[in-house]
């Protein structure tokens, strides 16, 4: 498997410029997922890499060798590259096996051990390899278009939202296997999604984009920790943002004073802080208190909205095993630092499409 270079790629339809610019870098054997709102460029970056559509500037390189950009357009069927589409795109008439086959180079398709080996890495029982693809349910034919991806042993797997129509029970397990498949085979991988949570469960790294550009490339902790703006931090996952006061070292905000992960100048900003951060206890008169507004159950947590005094609403994350009542009083602890942003617009609360100048 190869790594994959995209240098300074820039694409525009008719007058609209649809990617901006970008630079990323996949290594060989990790996985790399293309997060971002709808429309922000994220399936048009996969085309281009797969050779489906041409960059109106900049480099695609698999491994060391150019796909295109320097004078270079090699076309899509010679890349080395792997396409697992949104619904499969498994050929109804062909069985199981047919498709898998379908894949390899024509002198190993009648090899059913090297079929049975492809169903086992996508975690699939050999005895579905006679089945037609209306007879396998969303996950499996996910996972049987995965396993023709990899048959002709690509240099690199491209997967456009490949879980988009699986339902929330099944999207877990096929995630997994999935995942699991792609580090078996070493496959170097880039994966589209809009989901965070996919995105920070299955990634090595994430490439986060917004109006056609790469606005931060990193691993899904440090995404999740160190997002590089408020933008960024509410689209990966549920925020509590407050306007604070910097005050010897210490954010003074409406959650009481609190310790920052960078200390920087003295005066106004923003803080970051992640709904699992707040911990509720009985008022004390200490600490500073809120309303439940209401309990979301989630079975393994719960989502609690709070109101302060002050009409601002927040989001605590806890364990479903203690719950507060709607409108019990609370008082709201935090652990862990806050993260400072520049002072900006009045705070908001939770998450948000990421949006941007296009
Ligand atoms: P989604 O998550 O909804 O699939 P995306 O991030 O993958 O969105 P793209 O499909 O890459 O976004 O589209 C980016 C922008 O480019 C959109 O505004 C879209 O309308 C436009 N676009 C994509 N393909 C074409 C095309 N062939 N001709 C004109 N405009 C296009």
């Amino acid at each position: 498997m190869s790594s994959l270079t995209v240098q300074d790629v820039t694409k525009s339809f008719g007058a609209t410029p649809v990617l901006t610019g970008i630079d990323l870098h996949v290594p060989s054997r990790s996985l790399t997922a293309l997060l971002g709102p709808s429309g922000c460029g994220k399936t048009t970056l996969l085309r281009l890499i797969a050779g489906f559509e041409d960059p109106d500037t900049g480099r695609i390189a698999v491994g060391d060798r150019t796909v295109t950009g320097a004078g270079r357009g090699v076309p899509a069927r010679r890349r080395g590259i792997g396409f697992v589409p949104q619904e499969g795109g498994l050929f109804p008439h062909l069985t199981v096996a047919a498709n898998v086959g379908f894949g390899l180079p024509r002198r190993e398709r009648r090899d059913r051990g090297r079929v049975r080996d492809l169903l086992a890495l996508v975690g699939l029982d050999a005895a579905l390899a006679e089945r037609h693809p209306h007879q396998l349910s969303g996950g499996q034919q996910q996972r049987v278009a995965l396993a023709r991806a990899l048959a002709p042993r690509p240099s690199l797997v491209l997967l456009d939202e490949p879980f988009s129509s699986l339902d929330a029970a099944l999207r877990e397990d096929t995630r997994q296997a999935v995942a699991e498949a792609l580090r078996a085979s070493g496959a170097t991988a880039v994966l589209v999604t809009h989901d965070q949570a996919e995105a920070l469960s299955m990634a090595d790294q994430v490439a986060v984009m917004r109006g056609g550009r790469l606005v931060q490339f990193a691993d899904p902790q440090t995404l999740y920790r160190h997002p590089l703006d408020l933008d960024i931090a509410t689209f990966v996952g549920d925020s509590v943002v407050l306007d604070a006061d910097v005050r010897g070292g210490r954010a003074h905000c409406a959650l009481g004073v609190l310790p920052l992960e960078r200390p920087g100048p003295e005066g106004a900003i923003r803080i970051l802080l992640r709904p699992e951060q707040l911990q509720l206890g009985e008022p004390t008169g200490a600490a500073p208190t809120a309303r439940v507004h209401s309990v979301d159950f989630y079975g393994h947590d719960a989502r609690v909205l709070l109101d302060l005094p002050s009409g601002l609403r927040v989001t605590a994350r806890l364990d479903g095993h203690e719950l507060p009542a709607d409108g019990a009083e609370v008082s709201i602890s935090v652990t862990g630092a806050a993260l400072a942003f520049p002072a900006g617009p009045a705070a908001e609360v939770g998450r948000r499409e990421l949006t941007g100048p296009r």
